[in-house]
C-alpha cells in the first residue's frame, strides 16, 4: 500500500520539479516574461513563467483577473512574442506551428461568423488553409458534427443556437485541422453550471479520442480539478507560477468523481494557493 502522504495531491504539489521533463515533447515554457508598451507606461503582465505540458496532457491555468492568463495563451499561439524566455511546442517555435495550423484556439466569447451556418463555420479553417481535411480522427465535417454532438443543427445559424451549442461549434472549428495543441481561454465561463459540466466531460472525450495536448484558462476551481492533470496557479500581476498542483484522479474522468475526497483535497489545495491560508483577503 502506498503511504497516504506520498500519493496525495499535497505530496505532488511539494515536488515542483517533477515535470521538468523532455522539452522536445509537449509544450515547454521557460522563463517567459511579457511587458506591454514602453516606460513610463509599460505594463508587466508576466514575470519568469515556466511550466511543461506533456504531449497529450491537460494543464489548467488559474489566477486572479489580469494576472496574464490570456497573455500566456496568446504567447503559446504565436499571437504575441515574449519579452524574455522561450516557448517550444514539440521542440519547435510557436510560429512554426501557427503557420502549419497545428494550434487550435477556443475563445471565451464564441468567434463564429453569424451569417454562416454551423457546417460552414466548422468548414472555415479548411477553406482558409486550402486543405481537404484534418490528419486525425475527425477527418470530415460530418465526423466533427457528431464528435461535438450537433447532429440536426448543421444548417442553423449561431443566433439560433444556445450558448453551449455555440461553444460546441467553436470547439469543432478549433479541431477541424486536427491540431496537436488546443488552447482554451475560459471557453465555458459564460455557461450555466450544468451545461458547463456536460461540455467539460465531452471535451475530455474529444481530447482523448484525438490525443490533443490542451491548455485551459479557467476561473473555476471545480473545472480545473475535473479536467486537468496539473493545475498551475498564477500570482496577481505580474503573473508568476505560484503553485503547481497535480490532480491525482484517473481517466476517464466522470462527474461522480467530483464527490470524491481526492477531488475536495485537490480543490482545496488550489484554493489555498490562490487565496493563501489566511482567513480572507486583506483590506
Ligand atoms: P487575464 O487573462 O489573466 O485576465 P490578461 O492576460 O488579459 O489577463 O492581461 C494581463 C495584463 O496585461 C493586464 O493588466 C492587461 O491589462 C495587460 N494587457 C493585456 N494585453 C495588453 C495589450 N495588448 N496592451 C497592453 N496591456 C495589455
Ligand atoms: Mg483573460
Amino acid at each position: 500500500m502506498p503511504e497516504p502522504e506520498e500519493s496525495g495531491p499535497a505530496a505532488a504539489a511539494d515536488r515542483p520539479e517533477q515535470t521538468a521533463a523532455n522539452t522536445d515533447e509537449g509544450i515547454a515554457v521557460s522563463g517567459m516574461s511579457m511587458t506591454f508598451g514602453k516606460e513610463p507606461t509599460a505594463v508587466q503582465a508576466l514575470d519568469g513563467v515556466s511550466f511543461h505540458v506533456p504531449e497529450g496532457g491537460f494543464t489548467a491555468l488559474i489566477g486572479p483577473s489580469g494576472c496574464g492568463k490570456s497573455t500566456i495563451l496568446r504567447l503559446l499561439a504565436d499571437l504575441l512574442q515574449p519579452t524574455a524566455g522561450r516557448v517550444a511546442i514539440s521542440g519547435q517555435a510557436p510560429s512554426v506551428l501557427r503557420k502549419q495550423r497545428r494550434i487550435g484556439f477556443v475563445f471565451q466569447e464564441h468567434a463564429l461568423l453569424p451569417w454562416r451556418s454551423v457546417v460552414d463555420n466548422i468548414r472555415l479553417p479548411l477553406q482558409l488553409s486550402g486543405r481537404a481535411a484534418g490528419r486525425g480522427l475527425a477527418s470530415t465535417v460530418g465526423d466533427l458534427i457528431s464528435l461535438v454532438g450537433l447532429e440536426g443543427f448543421e444548417n442553423s445559424r449561431p443566433s439560433e443556437l444556445s450558448g453551449g451549442m455555440r461553444q460546441r461549434v467553436s470547439i469543432a472549428r478549433a479541431i477541424t485541422l486536427s491540431p496537436e495543441v488546443l488552447l482554451l481561454d475560459e471557453p465555458f465561463g459564460a455557461l450555466d453550471e450544468i451545461t458547463r459540466q456536460t461540455l467539460n466531460i465531452e471535451l475530455l472525450r474529444i481530447l482523448s479520442e484525438t490525443g490533443t495536448t490542451a491548455v485551459l484558462v479557467t476561473h473555476s476551481l471545480n473545472e480545473a480539478t475535473l479536467l486537468a492533470d496539473e493545475v498551475i496557479v498564477l500570482s496577481p500581476r505580474p503573473g508568476r507560477v505560484e503553485a503547481r498542483i497535480a490532480v491525482p484522479m484517473e481517466r476517464p474522468r466522470t462527474l461522480a468523481m467530483m464527490k470524491s475526497p481526492e477531488f475536495f483535497r485537490t480543490e482545496n489545495l488550489i484554493r489555498e494557493a490562490l487565496f493563501g491560508r489566511s482567513p480572507g483577503p486583506g483590506p
